[in-house]
């Protein structure tokens, strides 16, 4: 078996037409992903020197030792990651795929794609080491500014400034205008690897340069006691505070809380790590650096943050020594829980999820979008799933939610064309000249698509699911649509339940576990036009509406009533239980379900909403035999829909 599929993250080129041009940056191949025993194996074999660590297998570095023969022993390690076999040798830079380290090892003679490979990399490095070397002559050291440009400096930054501040930032080099700063990111031998650099004023739009992204910048606070803890906040200020406060250890400044695997190695010799920012982030960092070692500073009174907690005047170096261990038991006691159960209380806005800004009927009834629910989605054939989901996890990522997209149904151009025409909100067939700037913009989202399409072995998609999650620190995960893993063939109806459960089961565990929300589009089993269709008739067996947490389904009346309209029906709702019905009109230009602003007041009204969709129903059933109901009866009709409805909700509640 050799697999070969890869996770592209979409960038569309500014082509004029040629929207379905995809340029991989990410191409990853699962098929060289080697699992920890047989990279062990193949070293030992080889005779090399194998040490076990925290995310990482150390062995010496071939490339390092054909160079120069003397190498002193500390510098002259490479890192394997246990999860994906990337290996990484600090000293001479040289990093890949596993195949390529495998190839390394079992050849004794360079062979010439690897040597192209090497030399390619070099090439790199020294261009770097170029331009780093240019920002040096054309910047000063933070230090050497007087005390009142440090000052101005840091309020142009809006930095928390102390009298030390620059001597903790000595590595950061200022421009000569005063406007743009450089932070060194450094790899686990201190070398300089890349740089981040920040514009007063434009903090947005900082970018990091370098090599592969394998460095952090870290610092410390001034005369604090030696110690092999680090600190990992997500802001620079947050360092700043943590410096003014001296607390011990080394503060590194892991940006906007995310981890790509390449840093793992930089962060390995630290025996004790304390985690300082937004919990479910952090969870996930966590999980990847090793949890035995980590420790988590809880929000206090809700504050999630150093920073939040320095300018509420609580002492960081109590906080961070109080920090509580995040390893897993699978037996707890209350007591193990109160902080959490306490954090959540007090963070309560955050817990009831990312809000949808485009669907602010959703967000009310829902909460929000949370991470660890399953959420399944079905409507009847052509109803518009896919495009309503699009703009949904459209409107999560553009707040920031790490979303993966399985789309087996539609070809991946496809689906980020509509994407892309949803998030510009015009045509773009006919706006060809801001074609770049829309793709741009949306080219900064963080969206991965899944290089599948058609039939695919549950298997083989849950196995690219969590490389995915690993290497992107995933917080949503798409699929459309489950009938694409259930395999094809004519067998009896039951076995097909059999594996549509088996489906939802896996991914309800994966949202569990990896603290995912996971959002499965389904089509459904029967799809009468003349009936709504319900949650105990959609699916085939209940399995999909007792597993999920939310069930929403696209009812669309245009068909078959006068005054039918499409609307959302959330039919399941495990946080609140709220349930309710958000009408859905499409904007054709847009490929948009985004409430109008028109309908605002009607929004702000559910129960009215619920009552006018009640009457399209009893109209429905009425239109046929007497256009002209008498009113009382209409209403008659209409309480007794209702209490089908009703009743039809209930009892999937009830089937929990
Ligand atoms: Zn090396």
């Amino acid at each position: 078996m050799y697999h070969t599929f890869r996770i592209n993250k979409l960038r569309l080129k500014p082509f004029l037409n040629v929207i379905s041009d995809i340029k991989k940056i990410h191409n990853v191949d699962l098929s060289d992903i080697s699992k920890v025993t047989n990279i062990r194996k193949l070293l030992r074999q080889k005779g090399f020197p194998v040490q076990d660590g925290f995310t990482s297998v150390t062995t010496k570095c071939t490339i390092c030792m054909e160079e120069k023969t003397e190498q002193k022993k500390t510098d002259n390690k490479l890192f394997v990651n246990k999860t994906t076999g990337y290996f990484l040798c600090p000293k001479c830079n040289i990093h890949g795929e596993w195949n390529v380290l495998e190839r390394l090892m079992k050849k004794s003679k360079l062979e010439g794609t690897i040597k192209d490979y090497i030399d390619d990399l070099q090439q790199k490095i020294d261009n770097f080491q170029n331009d780093w070397k240019k920002v040096l002559e054309e910047t000063t050291s933070i230090i050497d500014l007087s005390e009142n440009e440090t000052l101005e400096l840091f309020r142009l930054f809006e930095y928390p400034y102390h009298h030390e501040a620059s001597k903790v930032l000595s590595d950061v080099r200022v421009s000569e205008d005063h406007t743009v700063l450089y932070f060194p990111l450094k790899n686990s031998l201190d070398k300089v690897v890349g740089y981040h650099k920040v514009q007063a004023g434009r903090e947005d739009e900082s970018e990091s340069c370098g090599l592969y992204a394998a460095g952090l910048f870290h610092c410390k606070a001034t005369r604090t006691s030696r110690n092999d803890q680090a600190i990992l906040v997500p802001t620079i200020q947050d360092v700043l505070h943590l410096a003014a406060s001296k607390v011990p250890g080394t503060l590194i400044w892991l940006n906007n809380c995310s981890l790509p695997p390449v840093l793992l190695p930089c962060l390995e010799n630290y025996q004790r790590l304390c985690l300082w920012g937004d919990w479910d982030n952090m969870r996930a960092v966590a999980e990847k650096l090793g949890e035995e070692r980590c420790r988590f500073v809880r929000p206090t009174d809700g504050l999630v943050t150093a920073t939040e907690a320095a300018v509420a005047n609580l002492s960081l170096k109590t906080l961070v020594s109080e920090a509580k261990p995040a390893a897993h038991r699978s037996i707890t006691t209350f007591a193990a829980l109160r902080d959490d159960v306490y954090a959540e209380l007090t963070n309560i806005d955050k817990v009831r999820g990312v809000k949808w800004r485009r669907f602010p009927g959703l967000t009310r009834l829902l909460g929000g979008h949370r991470r660890g629910e399953l959420t399944v989605l079905t409507g009847p054939t052509g109803c518009g799933k896919t495009t309503l989901c699009a703009e949904m996890s459209l409107d999560l990522a553009q707040q920031g939610v790490t979303t993966l997209w399985g789309s087996f149904e539609i070809r991946n151009s496809r689906l980020a064309r509509t994407m892309l025409q949803q998030f510009a909100g015009v045509p773009l067939e006919q706006n060809l000249q801001e074609f770049p700037k829309f793709a741009d913009d949306f080219q900064k989202l963080p969206i991965y698509y899944l290089a599948f399409h058609g039939q695919q072995p549950i298997k083989v998609v849950m196995e690219a699911v969590e490389h995915a999650r690993y290497m992107h620190d995933l917080s949503h995960v798409v699929v459309d649509n489950v009938q694409f893993m259930l395999g094809v063939g004519d067998e009896r109806e039951g076995d097909r339940y059999l594996r549509q459960d088996a489906v939802i089961a896996a991914f309800r565990t994966f949202a569990t576990a990896r603290h995912c929300h996971v959002t499965l589009v389904m089509h459904p089993r029967k799809e009468r036009e003349s009936e709504d269709l319900s949650t105990s008739s959609i699916f085939g067996s209940a399995k999909a509406s007792q597993e999920a947490d939310n069930v929403l389904i696209i009812q669309d009346k245009r068909l078959t009533a006068v005054r039918g309209k499409k609307y959302l029906q959330i039919a399941k709702n495990r946080y609140s239980g709220d349930l309710g019905i958000v009408p859905l009109d499409f904007d054709k230009d847009a490929l948009s379900y985004q409430s109008k602003k028109k309908t605002k007041s009607k929004q702000d009204e559910p129960d009215k909403l619920l009552d006018e969709c009640f009457e399209e129903y009893s109209l429905e059933v009425h239109d046929s035999n007497n256009a002209r109901t008498p009113k009382n009866q209409k209403n008659k009709n209409k309480s007794n829909n209702a209490d089908t409805f009703l009743s039809d909700i209930l009892n999937l509640n009830r089937t929990r």
